[in-house]
């Protein structure tokens, strides 16, 4: 399937600078904010500076530099944040099933609360 990346979405607008946002971490290839609308105490999404609309996407045509660089900065928020003493959820939203509402590959770095299942029953 080829991905049609739409550069009004507001992950891009954010990264051009166009929409403020709460950093919690930048590197070359990525960068960490805070959720808008935050689901549980910490609510972190990590995206990549590329245009790539969900993980599959990124997975099969980012650089190994951006994947590298990616991968590392989701581990320095969790890191950051210290999620590993109380454990932490990571969810990547895609397309329609997925209920992805941004579509800039977003993972969201869950935390600070008991979480529940993974999914609610059908
Ligand atoms: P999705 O449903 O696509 O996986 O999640 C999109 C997330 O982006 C939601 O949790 C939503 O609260 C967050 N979000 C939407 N607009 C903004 C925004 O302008 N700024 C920030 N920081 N988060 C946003």
């Amino acid at each position: 399937m080829a991905y049609d990346y739409d550069d009004q979405n507001i992950f891009a607008k954010i990264l051009r600078g166009e929409i403020p946002n709460d950093t919690v971490l930048e590197t070359d290839y990525s960068l960490a904010f805070r959720d808008i609308h935050p689901q549980a105490p910490l609510h972190v999404l990590v995206i990549p500076k590329g245009p790539y609309v969900c993980y599959d996407h990124f997975a099969q045509e980012a650089s190994d530099a951006e994947i590298l660089d990616y991968t590392r900065a989701i581990g320095k928020v969790c890191a950051l944040e210290g999620v590993e003493e109380g454990g932490f959820r990571l969810i990547s939203n895609a397309g329609e099933a997925g209920v992805q509402e941004v579509p800039h590959l977003h993972v969201h770095i869950l935390a600070g609360r008991p979480l529940g299942r993974m999914l609610a029953k059908a």
